[in-house]
């Protein structure tokens, strides 16, 4: 009996009008899905994307190779070497990052004390020549000047909160 009324079910094509049902349903309702990379979400200030490092409003780089960061770092992602400067500042003289050990957990970030190393919302990236996961100095102040902008912000957003 049972396997008579579920061959007719099936003739009747019940189970395709439920889905219909349910397509319909949800036709004129609000889309949860976007069309990367045209259409993104939005992200936290707190994101933590790419690094960058800052540079203060008149050029000067902000890291004092204090290597704090470097000490902190759980992934051990982050190299540095340092010297002192004819004015008797210390500046980094090598400042790398091996993006493939690094684990993105903002530790960097928070330990600096002159707000330099940061990580940006910056996502859409990707490495194609082996060795390019290792990102230099001059390729993070580079990303620095330009997401300087945006990580302004994000930061001044979050201030309230620090
Ligand atoms: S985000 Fe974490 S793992 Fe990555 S470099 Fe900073 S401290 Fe290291
Ligand atoms: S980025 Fe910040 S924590 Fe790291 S060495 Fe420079 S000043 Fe120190």
């Amino acid at each position: 009996m049972q396997a008579i009324r579920q061959y007719f079910h099936s003739l009747m094509l019940l189970e395709l009008f439920k889905g219909l049902n349910v397509t319909f349903r949800y036709f004129h309702q609000p889309k949860f899905t976007l069309s990367y990379p045209e259409e993104k979400t939005p992200k936290s200030p707190r994101y933590r994307g790419l690094h960058a490092l800052r540079r203060y409003p008149n050029g000067e780089e902000r890291c004092i190779a204090c290597k704090l960061c470097e000490a902190v770092c759980p992934a051990l992602a982050i190299t540095i070497d340092s010297t002192q400067r004819e004015d008797g500042t210390r500046r980094t003289t090598r400042y790398d990052i091996d993006m493939f050990k690094c684990i993105y957990c903002g530790f960097c970030e928070e330990s600096c004390p002159v707000d330099s190393i940061v990580e940006t919302s910056f996502t859409d990236y990707h490495f194609e020549e082996r060795g390019e996961h290792i990102v230099d100095k001059q390729q993070l102040l580079a990303l620095g000047d330009r997401f300087e902008e945006q990580i302004a912000a994000d930061r001044a957003k979050d201030a309230p909160y620090r």
